[in-house]
């Protein structure tokens, strides 16, 4: 195995890896997987994965070598690259809200709320009929499936109900129960779970993060790589700090006012609310933890304030108001 086998660089996903090799092994990969999970724990590198090992030349060339050989000029190909993580191999096709230029999928207007029908009938089904360019498979990639409009979702479906000779496509997403429920019964979930801490923590170090501040922030990350990066970059953690001390505020302050600034502030920056409410949560546990240690009789408040924090997470990754999430979050703090 080299290091350019990109199946080998998946780490502590053991179940979901096993279960792509053995159908690499057994010649029986699925046309239409649903990688759920976390974000920012390999489903995506998963997914190049198994695509590189379908386009590989030398794959199957002798017995026992069902994996990426990782060397041949498919496999280098097959490695995501440049900024948008494309790869170059023409049978490698990643499709994505607002990934394309309006005309190059046939629109007119950008996509800003779903990925539309026009770049499911311009990348997948204008090309249905065709073989793959290389003759091996051809691997359709699909980033936050939820993300699918209800008519791109219908069409992609189409081409699920009829299976196209030597074409797969992988679907990726944090949030499957968003996933229409015809699309979920089509295709083959596998599950892809939280990263252990210990991971983050040295694969922060590997990207230049001190060891002790790898090692804290690997602790709020939750698993997740993607949240990892997030809490690591100063400018956002600066931020996070900001968002935590506020919220503390507004659960002691008097008045409202604090807690509807910081909620009506909160849905500008949706992407970075997830970490700053995980930062929250952390920073009541601290709280409460050290409350306990002090036999302070504020510890029980603090600890259920943490786990409200918890809950709004929840509410957020179920794709709930961000402004209203953070509103009921705090009211509930302060109820307490
Ligand atoms: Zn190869």
């Amino acid at each position: 195995m080299s290091a350019a086998d990109l199946l080998s660089r998946l780490e502590a996903q053991e179940t979901a890896k096993h279960t792509i090799l053995q159908a690499l092994k057994t010649g029986r990969v699925h046309h239409a997987y649903l990688f759920a999970g976390p974000d920012g724990v390999g489903k995506e590198l998963a997914a190049f994965g198994l695509a590189q090992a379908l386009v590989c030349e030398k794959r199957n060339t002798e017995r026992d070598r069902f994996q990426a050989c990782g060397q041949c000029s498919a496999c280098l190909r097959a490695m995501p690259r440049d900024e948008n993580r494309l790869a170059v191999h023409p049978d490698i096709v990643v499709l994505e809200c607002g990934l394309y230029a309006p005309e190059t999928i046939g629109r007119r207007t950008p996509e800003t709320q779903d990925l539309s029908i026009d770049q499911v009938r311009t990348l997948v089904i204008a090309h249905a009929a065709y073989p793959p360019h290389e003759g091996r498979a051809k691997v359709f990639i699909v980033r936050r499936a939820e993300e699918l409009s209800v008519s791109a979702a219908n069409a992609l479906l189409k081409t699920l109900e009829e299976p196209l000779a030597r074409k797969h496509f992988v679907l990726l997403t944090s949030r499957p129960e968003s996933l229409l429920p015809t699309i979920r019964s089509r295709t083959m979930r596998v599950r892809f779970g939280p990263l252990p801490d210990s991971l983050v923590a040295a694969l922060l170090e590997a990207s230049g993060v001190a060891p002790a501040r790898a090692r804290e922030v690997a602790r709020l990350a939750d698993g997740s790589m993607a949240t990892a990066a997030a809490l690591a970059n100063p400018e956002q953690s600066e931020a996070r700090e900001a968002f935590v001390a506020r919220a503390f505020a507004a659960v002691d302050a008097k008045a409202l006012d604090i807690g509807l600034a910081l909620a009506e502030n909160a849905k500008k920056d949706k992407g970075a609310l997830t970490t700053h409410v995980a930062a929250l949560a952390t920073a009541f546990a601290a709280r409460a933890s050290a409350a306990a240690k002090a036999a302070s009789p504020n510890a029980a408040t603090l600890a259920a304030r943490g786990n409200i924090a918890l809950l709004a997470l929840d509410h957020l990754a179920g794709n709930g108001s961000p402004q209203l999430v953070v509103e009921a979050m705090l009211i509930r703090m302060r109820a307490i």
